[in-house]
């Protein structure tokens, strides 16, 4: 069985390098003793250097939070594909929804993954609802979501890309989904990725899902929503609670 993959999405936090390489030092020892789960952080990119491990840590790997458009040149501000994949990052977050709300279009989303693949890197490309309706329509929209940054991804870079599945009201709320629904999504998720890629490409993807998980509910979405892990937000820069939650879900079979 797959290990599950856990990501801390640590957004614009900590305020310090001190405080983010304590964080860092917290994960890679427990990361070191899990079983059945594998960790990615994705400190802010001035923090990248200085988490990345000396020697291979079991179990623990460095991400981005996003990359340029670009591949090179006078992009003021910008950080390229390249640079990261230089610095030892393998898995970059595409199409997060606040840089979605900041005005990146699914355009955007499909060249920045385009980037990523192309460095041989793993692209995590979220996705999300705004709200859910009793009519479905919500599965139109994801639907459509997923299909344009996908569109002009060639096949081969199928196996490189995972998708967070993160309603965009769950985000930054008191309460996760509800683990039933999250199971029903994920795999409306996969049968959409079988139809851009290949049926075995969507038997094989992963699916995150992420929005106000922690360390207590964790394992029922593990073991409910049957994902094959989870992009965590919040409790990723909470050192004590990220800590206990890949524990709980290292627990889970
Ligand atoms: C996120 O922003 O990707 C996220 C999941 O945030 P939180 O866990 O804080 O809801």
């Amino acid at each position: 069985m797959n290990k599950k993959l856990i990501v801390g999405n640590w957004k614009m936090n900590p305020a310090t390098l001190a405080e983010a390489k304590k964080i860092a030092q917290k994960v890679k020892k427990v990361s070191a003793n899990l079983l059945h789960a594998e960790v990615v952080i994705c400190p802010p990119f001035p923090f990248i250097a200085s988490c990345v491990s000396k020697k291979t840590t079991k179990n623990f790997h460095i991400g981005a939070q996003s990359t340029s458009t670009e591949e090179s040149g006078a992009h003021t501000g910008e950080v390229s594909a390249k640079m990261l994949k230089d610095l030892a990052v393998e898995y970059v977050i595409v199409g997060h929804s606040e840089e979605r709300a900041r005005g990146d279009t699914d355009q955007n989303i499909s060249r920045r993954l385009k980037q990523v693949l192309d460095e041989g890197m793993t692209a995590i490309l979220c996705v999300g609802e705004k709200a859910r309706d009793q009519e479905g329509k919500y599965l139109e929209d994801l639907k459509n979501q997923i299909k344009s940054s996908l569109t002009d991804i060639p096949k081969k870079f199928a196996k490189s890309i995972i998708i967070a599945y993160e309603p965009i009201w769950a985000i930054g709320a008191t309460e996760a989904m509800k683990p039933a629904d999250i199971y029903e999504t994920s795999l409306f998720v996969k049968k959409v990725f079988a139809d851009i890629f290949t049926p075995d490409a969507g038997i094989k993807t992963l699916v995150l899902y992420g929005g106000a998980v922690n360390f207590r509910n964790a394992p029922d979405i593990m073991i409910v929503g049957r994902v094959d892990g989870l992009l965590v937000g919040r409790e990723s820069v909470n050192s004590e609670g990220f800590v206990e939650l890949l524990k709980a879900v290292d627990a889970v079979q």
